[in-house]
């Protein structure tokens, strides 16, 4: 969670991931008067751009932060306990890291690509929705001409027999882009995507939306850890991210026009 050590220690384990593979790390920090203690809340994003000379871009983002409040536990004593996070929050992180990795190795045809680890997504308490998603609200409001083609942000990819549906922000505003990503899984024959409306739900991607930039969430919801205590490593699984994984840079190698 923001202010803690582990978030200082993941803030440096991802900068080292994408400096490894080769990208132009790019420390976006903010702060902001924190809404639940009197302090400031300190945070960053983290951009990781590759191949930085090319004008045509995909963005590609997850959330790095952590919820601070376990408050979809039935015992209210357990609500200020942060959650661990390993499918919300760790699972987006792993599957872009990963790309960094296959982007250090092979070129795509011409677009450039940028991994975008933003902070603060989860921070808002139930209901206070101006206090979520403050790193991807201070990215937007900061984009000095970045244009990307089309941006992918992922969240809870990793669950054990999870599911992804069509979220129903990325189906309303970004239709074709939702859609051509569905029907690509379909080819490639991953069957967690599943091609079906679900509820609109408020992500990072909302205000790249709201920006004109057509984004996609994809989302694994339902997962019954949600926001709870037992979100840990043994809920995820190497199928599931393997799956996303598979998507996106499969997604990533075709484009280029
Ligand atoms: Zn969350």
């Amino acid at each position: 969670m923001p202010g803690s050590l582990a978030h200082d220690s993941v803030k440096v384990f991802i900068v080292n991931g994408l400096k490894r593979a080769g990208a132009k790390v790019t420390l976006q920090r903010f702060s902001t008067p924190d809404p639940y203690q009197s302090r400031t809340l300190n945070l960053t994003n983290i951009v990781g751009s590759f191949f930085p000379n090319r004008k045509q871009r995909l963005l590609l983002a997850a959330h790095y932060d952590t919820r601070p409040w376990a408050d979809e536990e039935e015992d209210e004593k357990l609500w200020q306990q942060s959650i661990v996070g390993a499918n919300d929050g760790a699972s987006g992180v792993a599957v872009l890291l990963e790309l960094a990795d296959i982007l250090a190795q092979r070129r795509p045809k011409r677009v450039g690509v940028d991994l975008v680890f933003f902070d603060g997504e989860d921070y808002g308490k139930a209901g206070d929705l101006q206090f979520y998603l403050l790193g991807s609200k201070h990215f937007v409001a900061n984009l000095q001409g970045y244009r990307p083609e089309c941006g992918i942000v992922l969240d809870m990819v990793g669950a054990e027999g999870g599911k992804i549906r069509q979220e129903g922000n990325s189906l309303s505003v970004a239709p074709q882009l939702t859609q051509e990503l569905f029907a690509r899984a379909a080819r490639l024959g991953l069957d967690v995507f599943v091609p079906q409306r679900s509820e609109p739900i408020y992500d990072d991607h909302v205000p790249l939306l709201q920006a004109g930039i057509p984004t996609v969430d994809l989302i694994g919801l339902p997962y019954p850890y949600w926001h709870r205590l037992g979100d840990t490593p043994d809920k995820c699984s190497k199928e599931t991210l393997r799956q996303v994984g598979t998507l996106v840079v499969d997604f990533i190698y075709d484009f280029g026009f």
